[in-house]
């Protein structure tokens, strides 16, 4: 199954979009603004949003495509997160104010979006993948997905500074290959990292010493501009270099389940 990465930055520039990763055509992981690489036709066939958490760069794209795909959809796109963070979109992004409530339009009988919250600690479906939701250490709650089919697994990470659940569930599962995992910051920049709650590179090096398996980590969300600063320090991290360690590239595809 092919992992599309639309979008991968931790912030907006001409060559970098954020957070948005497509799986398989139909399912979005995180709607940052690489959604608008998308056309119509692409748009229309994403059935679900797995939303990691609601800040800005997570789902800008993904609000703003609800208005272009209205009119072509027959069937809603359901947004699935945990309860807190679907209780921050309808109060402060689809409350009519800063975007129309899509959960009754065009009719309130057939809108264009739905929710559907994920309780802690359920196993829950999207078609054939089976997906267990990790809350994760951010400013606002904060959640990874470890997504399974088959057997094979692989975790996608909301934003995050150091956490500890996450490390314990996929030691304790054991199926996960690949880790998506944000890195916004290097090591020079660890302030910023910490008030802002993501990873700077000895933090993310030091959780990933926690790991009991060998996986491949696909890192992504750097801050624009610490780009190169980041690739050069990663190579050099004496942690990192005992791991498969990759970048995640915009209009990248990876293999993952
Ligand atoms: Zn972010
Ligand atoms: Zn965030």
């Amino acid at each position: 199954m092919e992992l599309r990465v639309l979008g991968a930055s931790g912030g907006v520039t001409r060559a970098g979009a954020t957070t948005a990763f497509l799986l398989d055509q139909r399912v979005l992981l995180d709607g940052g603004t690489g959604v608008g690489s998308l056309d119509l036709a692409e748009m229309e066939r994403i059935d679900a949003l797995l939303l990691t958490h609601a800040h800005l760069d997570h789902i800008a794209g993904a609000a703003l495509m609800l208005a272009s795909v209205i009119d072509r959809r027959t069937t809603p796109l359901t947004i699935y997160a945990p309860v807190e963070v679907l209780d921050t979109l309808k109060a402060h992004l689809f409350n009519w104010q800063i975007w129309p409530d899509f959960s009754v339009l065009p009719t309130e009988e057939q809108p264009v979006l739905r929710y559907r919250p994920i309780l802690p600690a359920e196993r829950f479906e999207i078609e054939d993948l089976s997906i267990e939701a990790v809350p994760l250490s951010h400013t606002v709650p904060s959640f990874a997905y470890l997504i399974e089919r088959e057997g094979r697994g692989f975790c996608f990470c909301g934003d995050t500074g150091p956490t500890e659940t996450l490390w314990q569930r996929i030691n304790e599962r054991g199926d996960i290959e690949q880790l998506f995992i944000e890195l916004s910051y290097p090591a020079e920049e660890a302030e910023i990292a910490k008030v802002s709650g993501h990873y700077d590179l000895t933090g993310l090096a030091q959780d990933l010493k926690k790991l009991e398996q060998p996986l491949t980590v696909q890192l992504m969300h750097a801050k624009p501009g610490y780009e190169q600063r980041l690739i050069a320090a990663v190579r050099e991290n004496p942690v990192l270099q005992t791991l498969k360690v990759q970048h995640c590239e915009i209009e990248q595809r990876i293999d993952v389940l």
